[in-house]
Parts: structure tokens; sequence; C-alpha cells
């Protein structure tokens, strides 16, 4: 191990925890990390969601390396004509619903909730949110607003004064929402409470209530979208369309980007009484755009490829027989329930030295976050849930 860099990164790099995971990592490849000896990792979380088509996609190599000969910055976001924004507009434009067709590129997911949240005030008029609880958005003073865990929320309040706050599935506490909303923003499977899905049910009342109120729609595909549970995005297991949808983390193919998405009319509030409703200078950076529109295409000829729905099961079956048999998500987002935090806090070190790449949820501390890249194979989930199963007999 290169301790040395260990203690610079502790001693120079401002830190999030007391107990970061300290691996260091010199090279990424499809499913596998490599540390500095040269040991081998299979990435179950794939950096959180992010490498969906696996480290360094070799198009998506090509597509930066290309666009990195052409152009990076021109000028902040919105003035000029830049074809990698264009052509991932219309790249998304062929996987979405029509009347989601106007994109705002952002540098990340909080950005995007961000820019969604001012959307909705500017174009309703009206000031009030409604977010789940135990639901993460991001951690900027508006996406943290969305935020019900005290804990992580309190120590940065005051934060906006006007969310409400509602559990996923509970349709009866629907009609007593307030009917001036600007905005309900949800996420379909909460990813970070430990990947608990909607019902069909609660997510059409939703729709509804919105529809009726005037209040709109934010949809969070932010860590469901682009593939991860199954379709390209989870809204359409739903049979509803969000007013406006939230993208980050995988939508980049591993660059920093975010968008959120709505219908031209709506979006076109941001530029009016004020213009400029929204700056940011780097948003929709070419690189970034390049990179992501091959994602974009990647993921949806090669989404049937990848047998998420099968994967699925493989995970289900194998993690099941170790004695993990709460498993909750879809697709490849899914949390495996262990005893404890504690116990759970034990597997993932066994499995870091096994050279298996795991971690825990932000709400959910005892389960195990299963969300590899999508092109894993079935040897792969074989070794992983071999580990896991080793890791169970240690706690
Ligand atoms: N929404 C969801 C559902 C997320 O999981 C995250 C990040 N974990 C965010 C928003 C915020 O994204 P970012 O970290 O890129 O700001």
């Amino acid at each position: 191990m290169h301790t040395g860099n260990r203690q610079l990164f502790l001693q120079n790099l401002a830190q999030t925890s007391d107990e970061p995971l300290l691996l260091e990592v010199v090279e990424a490849a499809g499913c596998w990390l490599t540390d500095p000896e040269g040991k081998r990792y299979l990435d179950l979380i794939s950096g959180i969601s992010v490498s969906s088509l696996g480290h360094r996609r070799p198009e998506i190599v090509e597509a930066v390396k290309a666009q990195s000969d052409r152009y990076f910055h021109l000028m902040v976001y919105g003035e000029l004509v830049q074809s990698p924004q264009i052509e991932l507009a219309q790249a998304l434009q062929k996987v979405l619903p029509p009347e989601l067709n106007s994109f705002y590129f952002v540098n990340s997911g909080s950005e995007a909730a961000e820019g969604a949240m001012k959307l909705a005030k500017r174009f309703t008029g009206r000031t009030g949110f409604v977010a789940q609880t135990d639901a993460y958005h991001g951690s900027t003073q508006g996406a943290l607003s969305l935020m019900s865990n005290e804990y992580y929320s309190n120590a940065f309040k005051p934060l906006l004064p006007e969310v409400l706050f509602i559990r996923q599935n509970d349709i009866s506490a629907i009609s007593n929402l307030p009917r001036n909303l600007a905005a309900v923003v949800i996420e379909l499977i909460q990813a970070e409470r430990g990947c608990m899905s909607a019902t069909q049910e609660f997510a059409k009342a939703i729709r509804d209530f919105c529809t009726q109120t005037g209040a709109l729609l934010v949809i969070d595909e932010i860590q469901t979208g682009m593939g991860r549970t199954g379709s390209m995005f989870a809204f359409e297991q739903y049979g509803i369309i969000p007013d406006i949808l939230l993208l980050g983390k995988a939508l980049g193919g591993g660059l920093p980007m975010g968008a959120f998405v709505a219908n031209r009319e709506l979006m076109m509030s941001l530029s009016q009484q004020p213009v400029l409703g929204h700056i940011t200078t780097f948003g929709g950076n070419a690189l970034c755009c390049a990179a992501a529109e091959q994602a974009v295409k990647i993921t949806a000829s090669e989404l049937e490829q990848f047998r998420v729905a099968a994967k699925e099961q493989l995970f289900r079956r194998l993690l099941t027989e170790a004695g993990l048999n709460h498993i909750t998500g879809k697709g490849l987002l899914l949390a495996a329930h262990t005893p404890s935090a504690e116990a759970c806090k034990k597997i993932i070190r066994y499995c870091l030295n096994e050279g298996l790449f795991t971690d825990w949820f932000l709400y959910n501390p005892a389960a195990l976050r299963i969300a590899p890249p999508l092109c894993i194979s079935e040897e792969e989930i074989a070794f992983a849930c071999k580990i896991i199963a080793q890791g169970l007999k240690i706690i």
C-alpha cells in the first residue's frame, strides 16, 4: 500500500467523515478497479450509480478525445451554439416522451434539483414544496431543504421554510396536502433509504394530485435513470410522466453532468422576469456533453443485452442462498439488508479485502449497496455473491 498517499489524502483533502474507505485506485476499466499494487476489485456500486456502462467505455473515451481536439469550454451555458449540447439533447429526446423536450444541462444532481425547484417557483408563482421522508436530492441548501432527516440537515438550518414531507406509499396523506404547492418532488425508488419502491397506486395518486392542483411533479431519476432499474427511466414502469425530470450520475458516462428536463413552454419561464433565471458557467460543458451523448445512445441500444432483470434475479437468488433474504429495489439498484449497521460495515471491510468494492446507504447503514455497472457478467455476480456469503459468516 502507498501509505504516503493515504497520509497526503488525509492531510490535504477536505474530509467528509472520520472513516473514509481509503482505497487508492490507479486505474479503472469495465467493472474493475486496480490499486497501486495491482490488486483488482470488482466494482459493485459504480461510483454510486455513475459508471453504469462500466469504467472508460471505449466509445465514451473516444468521444471525449475527439471533442478535446475541438474545444473544452467556450462560454457560460445558454449563449453559444455548441453541437455537443444539441446532439445530447437530441439523443435524450429519442428516449423521452415528446412533452419532455427542453433540456437544461448543469453540473451535478444537486444543481438539477436546485434548477427544478427554481423553475417550479417561477412557473407556478407558488413557494411550497412536498418531498418524501428520507429523500435525498442533493447537498446544496435548496436540495437539502427537501431532506427530512434531521441528523444530516439540522446543522444547516434555516433552510427553505415551506417544505412538507409525505411518507412513500402513504396514499391517504395525499388528500391532506396543501393545494397551492409549487412542486412535489419524488424518487420512484428511494435509493438512499435502501432502494424502497413506490407502489403503482402511490405514483399515480401523486401524479393525479399534481395535475388536479397545478403543482409540478418533479421526478428525481438521478439514481434510477439511464437503465439502472431495467427501463431507460423508472417512470416508464409506472405509466406516469413528470413535469420536470432530474437526471445526473450515469448521464455523463463518468463525467460530471446533470440535467433538468421539462416542456419547452414551462422551461421558457426561466428566461423571462428575470432573464437568466438560472445561471451556470460550466453547465453543458462540451466534453461532458460528448460523453453523455454516447452514454445515452449506448444505454438505449444495449439495455436489452444487459439483461438487467435477469441479473437482478441472479443477485436475489444467490444472496438469498447466502442468508440475505431481505432484498429491496429493482433491476441493478438493490439493497441487501444485513442484521445491523455494525454487521454491514464488517461485511464491507471483508469484501474490500477480498477484492469486492461495495458500500452502504446514507439512511440505511445496515444495507449493502448492490449497484454494479449494468454490463456486469453472470460470473462476476457469482464472484461477488460468494464473497458476500463468506463475509456473512464472519459477522
Ligand atoms: N438525487 C439523488 C436521488 C441522488 O442519489 C443524488 C446523489 N446521491 C443526488 C440527487 C445529488 O446528486 P449530486 O451528488 O451529483 O449532486
